[in-house]
């Protein structure tokens, strides 16, 4: 007698988001390990009401990242399939067509995210359609880590030093050797079709010099840290004049490479090389921040809209139209804010600390809500994540949880003089003040006329005079703080 036909397990369906790899990545992992045919799919969604669909900058990256992905996914045996619409209808439709039993992904935070999930489990539900959901994108998850009082953490200190108390983070999964194929192909719309990268005009050529997306590109990046960088990183990653740092963020924001990773490898090279071993805490430490917004968004979904400290909600701001275009162009005369609003346009990013004195010089210096900065970094960054850019914006803002106090205002002068000491980096991104020599660099309008003159620089006409005068502007700033001051 024959044994009866085993029956062909139903497929897995593996919902790609903010996880764009294939180690590391559990909801994969476990499709694959079941044995089942596998169904990778990544949904353009159109939700009209979501605010924080991904900008300009966000959607370049993503197209090379879903590119890589897909010659990946596909090398491994199953496409990834491409759809658009809500979730909810995409992967009801996808299961009712190759009659898939499951849905697998890594969750995702942030009250438009979370609530979209929940609705997606309801729909899969109802329909008998089990939902799996795991952890790729974070060391811990926030409900994974409370004070002693049993409340989220709002200081970072304290919550840096309880998450290094608790077990090591699970170690990174590797990717699937192989993964099964649906016994017929499932119909994918063309990526090319999503009209994520720009054409008429094409302004990506600055970020197609600077960055390569994808898997690969990333674990280059912490590889060359590690064994390079690292040493120095305590020192220079304040400094935009060097590559100081991983410029791991669009990796990390699309989950291009998760904080498990980047976790396990640092230490791996710490045991190894002690030498290194200050450097990989300080890195780590940084990672920490990120792990901290991400606590602060799920605790206080509201980060992204309002300020954590109610007294800024009547805070006097001020609504200048030219002002604001000044700032975003690279326009405001102060030459390391606009070298750095130019690095971001240019590349898609800058670096932290130029981040921290362009928000102050929008915040303090022009008096425009912390809001219309975070909504231009949305667009222009091509690490724009919610939580981590929410959470920056509130902390320069000085509304934020264990943000710089309001009247540590920067003053853009001094912190170009510590922070580029010899003027290369403005020099780079405002070439117009290429020639000038590093003491002026930072204050033109205090260059005498002719070393102006010999550096070829005509200020109101090559480059512009300062919007304001930083002096005073930080006297406004204070008297309008102190009109929100007291506590209520
Ligand atoms: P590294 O110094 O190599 O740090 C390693 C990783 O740690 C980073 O990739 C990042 O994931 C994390 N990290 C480093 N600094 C911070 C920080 N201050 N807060 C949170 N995580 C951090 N980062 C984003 O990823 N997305 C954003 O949208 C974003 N918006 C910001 C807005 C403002 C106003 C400011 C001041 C900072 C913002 N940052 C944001 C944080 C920080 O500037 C970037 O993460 C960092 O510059 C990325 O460069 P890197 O990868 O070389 O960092």
């Amino acid at each position: 007698m024959t044994a009866p036909p085993r029956p062909v397990p139903r497929p897995i369906i593996v919902w790609f988001r903010h996880d764009l790899r294939l180690a590391d990545n559990p909801a994969l992992a476990a499709a694959a390990e079941s044995g089942s045919p596998v169904i990778p799919v990544r949904i353009r969604e159109e939700d009209p009401d979501d605010r924080w669909l991904p900008g300009a900058a966000s959607r370049w990256w993503l197209h090379g990242s879903l590119e890589r992905l897909g010659g990946a996914l596909a090398k491994l045996g199953s496409p990834l399939v491409l759809r658009s619409g809500r979730p909810e209808a995409v992967l009801a439709d996808l299961a009712a067509e190759t009659g898939a039993a499951a849905v697998h992904w890594n969750r995702r935070y942030g009250p438009a995210a979370v609530a979209r999930d929940r609705r997606v489990e309801e729909a899969l539900a109802a329909r008998g359609i089990d939902v799996q959901a795991h952890n790729a994108a974070l060391l811990l998850e926030p409900e994974g880590i409370r004070t002693k009082g049993g409340t989220p953490f709002k200081v970072f200190t304290p919550f840096w030093r309880a998450l290094l108390t608790l077990p090591e983070p699970p170690h990174p999964t590797r990717a699937p050797d192989r993964l099964t194929a649906p016994p017929k192909p499932v119909r994918s719309e063309r990526l090319a079709d999503w009209g994520l990268r720009p054409t008429k005009p094409d302004w990506a050529g600055g970020l197609r010099e600077t960055w390569e997306p994808g898997e690969d590109a990333a674990r280059d990046r912490l590889a060359d840290l590690l064994d390079g960088a690292i040493t120095e990183y305590p020192t220079l990653r304040d400094r935009p004049d060097t590559d100081g740092t991983s410029r791991l963020s669009p990796h990390l924001a699309f989950g291009e490479i998760g904080p498990r990773q980047v976790w396990h490898a640092s230490r791996h090279v710490a045991d190894a090389h002690p030498e290194r071993a200050a450097g990989i805490d300080a890195f780590l430490r940084e990672l920490g921040w990120r792990e901290f917004n991400h606590h602060l968004l799920h605790h206080f979904p509201v980060l992204p809209e309002d300020p954590l400290d109610q007294r800024f909600a009547r805070f006097p701001w001020q609504t200048g139209e030219a002002t604001l275009t000044a700032w975003q162009r690279g326009r405001t005369g102060y030459p390391i804010v606009d070298a750095g609003l130019r690095q971001l346009w240019q590349t898609g990013w800058m670096h932290n600390r130029v981040r921290m004195i362009v928000g102050s010089f929008l915040i303090k210096d022009l008096l425009l809500p912390w809001q219309t900065g975070q909504d231009w970094f949305w667009d222009t960054l091509v690490d724009a994540d919610l939580a981590n850019n929410a959470a920056n914006w509130q902390w320069v803002a000085g509304c934020g949880a264990d943000a710089a106090p309001f009247f540590r205002v920067f003053n853009p002068v001094l912190q170009g003089e510590k922070f580029d000491p010899q003027g290369d980096y403005v020099r780079r991104f405002v070439p117009e003040l290429a020639r000038l020599p590093a003491k002026w660099i930072h204050k033109p309008w205090q260059a005498p006329a002719s070393v102006l003159a010999d550096a070829g620089v005509r200020l109101g006409r090559d480059y512009p005079d300062p919007v304001v005068e930083h002096d005073a502007a930080r006297d406004r700033a204070l008297a309008a703080f102190a009109t929100v001051r007291r506590k209520d």
